[in-house]
């Protein structure tokens, strides 16, 4: 339904972004003030250690339609999106980073698309076309990851899509009845469905500081990705042990028939030794999947709140 004059929220993730905040909010403001909307931006401070906080109180103190929220330490993007996605009470919301990585000049063509009857749009979604400006390695892991996700799981994950979007309200609401512990919102935004319109773009520089995703944090993040939406890798063990007693079941014949033909000298030291070290590796291999999952659960069990917020500011 296309909504007259429509409330706009900004949910803006930082972490040690006092470099960048500044410049991000110099080059959205004038965005905002034309778009056809009544706009805020919603600033999350992710427990940064550095002056970010001041530079949100600042923001707030000069311009009323800029509100923050604060955690007590740092709980990660998905932490960060989704207290403000909890907080964002408007007609539509948009995530977007501080870095000015997402081009704030789409906001328009995004809240006209998402906002139009006669295409049933529920969210706008951008993705890059290109992986420039990022190391070789990285890429060719990030491609991996989007070819196993999308074989292994059934919700699409789509290969290059940024946080960068704008939703619906329904879509919004939708994203905040899961309520898992361990968010992985790129799932998430594909599980609930709605339509989505996707912009693609070349990828940006950031305007100032550096990324926060080291090779390791990101490491961390794919396997949460897929604990998260695709149970296969509990499969593999099954199928692993399978095989191995069919092996196991012709080796045995193979053994029986030759002591019985040959006697039985006490020979095999180097095949034995194979047997115990593959069979090792896969137990140990399926315990450690079984692990992940089991791991994944306990957290989901222990019902901890996904943040701890030490100051906030939202009228
Ligand atoms: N971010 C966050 N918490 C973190 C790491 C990052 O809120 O623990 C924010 C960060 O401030 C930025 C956005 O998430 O606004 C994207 O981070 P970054 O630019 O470092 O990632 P990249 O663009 O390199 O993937
Ligand atoms: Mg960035």
């Amino acid at each position: 339904m296309k909504i007259e004059n429509p409330t706009l929220c900004i949910i803006v993730p930082c972490y040690k972004e006092e470099e960048a905040l500044p410049i991000f909010y110099d080059t959205i403001k004038p965005v905002l003030d034309s778009l056809p909307a009544r706009c805020s931006l919603l600033l999350v401070d992710d427990g940064s250690s550095d002056n970010t906080l001041g530079v949100m109180r600042q923001l707030a103190q000069r311009d009323s339609t800029v509100k923050y929220l604060s955690f007590s330490r740092n709980f990660g993007k998905e932490a960060a999106m989704l207290a403000g996605l909890q907080n964002a009470d408007a007609d539509y919301v948009a995530i977007m980073d501080a870095d000015l990585q997402d081009p704030p000049d789409f906001l328009p063509v995004m809240l006209r698309v998402v906002n139009d009857d006669a295409r049933n749009y529920g969210c706008v979604g951008t993705r890059r076309t290109t992986r420039q400006g990022e190391p070789p390695i990285r890429s060719f892991f990030a491609r991996m990851f989007y070819k196993i996700i999308n074989k292994i799981s059934k919700t699409e994950i789509v290969d290059g899509a940024r946080d960068y979007r704008i939703m619906s309200r329904r879509m919004v609401d939708a994203i905040l009845s899961m309520g898992e512990y361990n968010r992985f919102s790129k799932g998430i935004f594909g599980w609930v469905g709605f339509n989505t319109y996707w912009l693609e773009y070349v990828n940006r520089e950031r305007v100032a500081g550096e990324t926060k995703w080291s090779f390791h944090k990101l490491f961390l993040y794919s396997i949460d990705g897929i604990t998260a939406f695709s149970t296969a890798p509990l499969a593999i063990s099954s199928y692993l042990g399978l095989l191995c007693c069919g092996v196991s079941m012709i080796y045995l014949l193979f053994v029986f028939i030759k002591s019985l033909i040959y006697g039985d000298p006490v020979a095999g030291y180097p095949s034995m030794m194979c047997v115990i070290l593959f069979l090792g590796g896969a137990l140990l291999l399926g315990i450690g999947i079984l692990g992940q999952y089991l791991a994944k659960t306990y957290l989901e069990v222990k019902g901890r709140p996904a943040y701890i917020l030490q100051e906030k500011k939202l009228d």
